[in-house]
């Protein structure tokens, strides 16, 4: 995209009218959908210590080492957030014991140093929720279901929910030794990459890319296998529950998902009109270190661009939640000008909407913004009008008009 000195950042957008009023739509009903699961908002700042981030996310993943805004304008080194739990963990570790069991979501933007491609931003916007709490099968069904809810009340369809396990933490030496060693025999068939991952980290060759690794991953028994009896009964329980709630998902050994501090359930939501990046939402429950502190709990965050792009294909866009309805008043001279300045501020004040042309322009030229503005109703007011007091009302949906004393309007529209 051609950069000039009037567009946004590369891997940056604008989001004006109509756009916007999906976002609107998504972040209401998202809100309502939270507060009936008894979810509170929580609003953290963009900056914090690059420190929250590194604890809490590991200073080996890519977020942390390879995609944050960072710098130091002062003793400390910052960086603007890259999501949202490190921030939210912060916090709830300040508030003590009730930090442990919280229920809290954000809708917020977030920001990576990627490369900027279709549906991957530098700017985007996540909605997520964080559940703390001792590691509960229920709770992690719960807050799949409210995932599901969320797409549901968006009107997204099609997307499918993929669940697997990281197992307690106590599994992972034993899964990492039994991938080694059942994928040594297979070895140089491995890309460069995995190759490197055996010794490094194994899990990452599960989910590599590459088509013949995944062939290879395919013979192999998958990590789920080297777990004990108490993780995979743990898996058991959060399918059961999901299945009592009528939430279908599939079980999926292959997903790992990238950060380290997943323990037990992990998820991924997927969307066919994605293409190549189609994550449309990622879980999990996790255990995050916080240095003196260790927050257990369940969350998840929705990327607002993947989901518009879902949306979009499902057919549904800005313009269908537009604001419509109220009021346009037309002012045929300039007395009745003045008069609709006075009008349009008592129906505002009742909470009509309202709009005029602050000019006295013909009448074919204000008629044309009213129907532009979506307005139900056009108020015409000229001279005769208002020496006697009278006004004309006109239904835009019906096409019909009719003549109405002023002390009526209040009552005809
Ligand atoms: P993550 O925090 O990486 O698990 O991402 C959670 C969700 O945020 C993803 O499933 C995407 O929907 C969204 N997301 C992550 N990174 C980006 C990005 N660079 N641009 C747009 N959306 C993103």
């Amino acid at each position: 995209m051609a950069n000039n000195e009037f567009q946004p950042l590369q891997g940056m957008s604008d989001i004006p009218a109509p756009e916007i009023y999906l976002w609107r739509m998504m972040e209401e009903r998202a809100r309502n959908v939270f507060t009936s699961y008894g979810y509170d908002e929580l609003r953290t700042p963009v900056l914090e210590k690059i420190t929250v981030f590194q604890r809490s996310l590991g200073e080996t993943t890519d977020v942390v080492k390879k995609e944050m805004y960072s710098f130091k304008p002062s003793k400390h080194e910052l960086a603007m957030r890259p999501e949202g739990t490190a921030g939210t963990m912060r916090h709830l570790a300040g508030r003590g014991e009730e930090g442990l069991n919280a229920r809290v979501f954000y809708i917020a933007p977030m920001f990576r140093y990627e490369r900027p491609q279709a549906g991957r931003k530098r700017q985007f916007h996540q909605v997520g929720v964080e559940a703390t709490g001792e590691p509960n099968p229920l709770a992690d069904a719960e807050a799949i279901a409210l995932q599901k809810s969320l797409l549901d009340a968006w009107g997204l369809t099609g997307s499918t929910i993929k669940v697997s396990t990281r197992g307690e933490p106590d599994d992972r030496p034993k899964v990492a030794e039994g991938l080694r060693e059942a994928l040594r025999p297979y070895e140089q068939e491995l890309c460069e990459d995995c190759q490197r991952r055996i010794d490094e980290n194994v899990l990452r060759v599960i989910d590599c890319k590459n088509e013949s690794c995944q062939k290879i991953v395919d013979q192999i028994p998958s990590p789920i296998e080297f777990m004990s009896e108490a993780s995979r009964g743990y898996l058991d329980q959060v399918i059961q529950a999901l299945d009592a709630m009528g939430v279908e998902v599939t079980v999926d050994p292959k997903l790992i998902r990238g950060l380290d501090y997943y323990v037990h359930t992990v998820w991924e939501i997927s969307h066919s009109a994605l293409g190549a990046q189609d994550a449309l939402a990622g879980g999990g429950r996790y255990l995050i270190d916080l240095g003196k502190k260790r927050i257990p709990g369940v969350g998840f965050a929705v990327g607002f661009e993947r989901a518009i792009m879902a949306l979009e294909a499902c057919g549904i866009s800005g313009e269908q939640f537009a604001p419509e309805g109220g009021i346009w008043l037309v002012s045929l001279g300039e007395k009745a000008l003045m008069e609709n300045m006075k009008l349009a501020a008592e129906l505002r004040a009742k909470g009509i909407r309202c709009g005029m042309e602050l000019a006295a322009k013909s009448m074919k030229a204000q008629m044309r913004k009213a129907g532009r503005s979506g307005a139900a109703k056009v108020v015409i007011r000229g001279d005769d009008e208002i020496t006697n007091q009278t006004l004309i009302i006109k239904d835009m949906e019906q096409g019909t008009q009719e003549d109405a004393p002023l002390a009526e309007l209040f009552d005809r529209i």
